[in-house]
């Protein structure tokens, strides 16, 4: 596969979730409510948290917001490979996803699909569009209450 084919594979698979989201709107109930903004880009980002009843687990991840394809794309494989997951190691999945838009990791075979923004890192403008929603989850997470808005600059 040529570099030319790889990144209309990443296009592709960003530009499905844009059109399709699968995790678009609000939890219910909401345990943690966390808003971002890229303003290099313009993306805005909501997103919201549904913890299990010990609060050490993410039971569901829901978005809105409005911004470019990278970002919203982000959002929503975000989402996917953060339902289930205990929260330490959500945050750790932050950090990865933060190593790997620098090129110094990957996702395993089981969180996969998330290597596609690996793509986004060949235009260092758009990394931050990558990574706003991971930042985003980090603060609602970390925040125990008291939303504060991130600004992903
Ligand atoms: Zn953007």
């Amino acid at each position: 596969m040529t570099l030319g084919n790889l990144r209309d594979l990443y296009q592709q698979v960003i530009l499905e979730r844009y059109k399709k989201p699968k995790h678009k709107g609000v939890t219910n109930p909401v345990h943690r409510q966390q808003r971002g903004h890229n303003p290099s880009c313009g993306d805005t980002i909501e997103l919201t948290v549904q913890l299990n009843d010990t609060g050490d687990r993410i039971e569901d991840v829901k978005f809105e917001g409005e911004g470019c394809a990278i970002a919203m794309a982000s959002a929503d494989l975000m989402a996917e490979a953060l339902r289930g997951k205990a929260t330490d190691e959500a945050l750790e999945m932050v950090q990865r996803f933060q190593n790997m838009m620098l090129g110094k990791a990957e996702f395993p075979t089981e969180q996969r699909k998330l290597n596609v923004m690996q793509g986004v890192s060949q235009f260092p403008v758009r990394i931050k569009c990558a990574t706003l929603t991971w930042q985003t989850m980090k603060a609602a997470l970390e925040a125990s209450n008291a939303p504060v808005a991130v600004s992903n600059e």
